[in-house]
């Protein structure tokens, strides 16, 4: 059985205060749910308060993003070993976000991936066509390449150890999600392009959905066979919302 996990992706959003509101309504409410792994990713300067307000409960921290360097002249980076130090255990990698506004690519976000398994964080790498590769029948190819160029010289051990996330770029912030069909044929072409590494690795990794993943839509995209759980955004900055998509696990 793999392990079902939400996590959420605030982005830009949360300032300290707020940071330690939502936290404190999530742990009031009803998130605990034993078949799932919840996750919350807020900016970095939440993670200190988010950390300490975390502490001893279901709810695991994680990072929106990190640097491939361990430590140096980088400017406006953060490092893998910072994030630990204030709790961090997930790191998300390769946000389209990032890929549009950043300039990310797959190299660096293989290497952003080796770095973070290596300090013992792990990453939730994300792929995703955008409607136009959508459109013109490209999306095998374009996520094949994605996973093949995120997971470059991964071992199977280092591959267990990590998270998928598909997002197609067309889906993230729109309202538009894809149907759960749409999405688990994706998925399942994910865990086939995974299985040429090793298929055994390909069977334990998680394989998370996100894009205008709901409450009202969760479930159905939630019980597709290879639909390991979701990356939510805007979803994950309401706390019922959030705990609505919980507890459709
Ligand atoms: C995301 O940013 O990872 C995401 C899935 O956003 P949203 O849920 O708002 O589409």
């Amino acid at each position: 059985m793999r392990q079902k996990i939400i996590a959420g992706n605030w982005k830009m959003n949360g300032t300290v205060p707020w940071t330690e509101e939502l936290i404190r309504e999530l742990l009031a409410s009803n998130s605990n749910n034993e078949r799932v792994k919840v996750v919350v990713c807020p900016p970095f300067t939440s993670l200190y308060v988010a950390a300490k307000l975390l502490e001893g409960s279901h709810i695991a921290l994680g990072a929106q993003d990190m640097s491939q360097h361990e430590s140096g002249a980088y400017t406006g980076e953060v490092a893998a070993d910072m994030l630990l130090t204030v709790g961090v255990k997930y790191v998300i990698l390769g946000h389209s976000e990032r890929r549009q506004y950043h300039a990310e690519d797959d190299k660096l976000v293989n290497a952003k991936a080796k770095a973070a398994l290596s300090a013992g964080l792990t990453p939730i790498i994300c792929v995703g066509e955008t409607i136009e590769q959508r459109e013109a029948g490209q999306t095998e190819k374009i996520v094949g390449a994605q996973v093949d160029g995120t997971l470059a010289g991964l071992s199977a051990n280092l591959i267990t150890k990590s998270v998928l996330a598909y997002e197609p770029v067309w889906a993230i912030g729109t309202g538009k999600t894809a149907t759960p069909e749409m999405a688990q044929a994706v998925h399942k072409f994910i865990r086939q392009r995974v299985a040429k590494v090793d298929s055994q690795a390909a069977e334990t990794l998680p394989i998370l959905y996100g894009g205008s993943v709901k409450p009202g839509n969760a479930h159905d995209l939630l019980t597709q066979p290879d639909i390991d759980g979701a990356l939510v955004g805007g979803a994950s900055l309401k706390a019922t919302d959030f705990v609505g998509i919980i507890n459709a696990v």
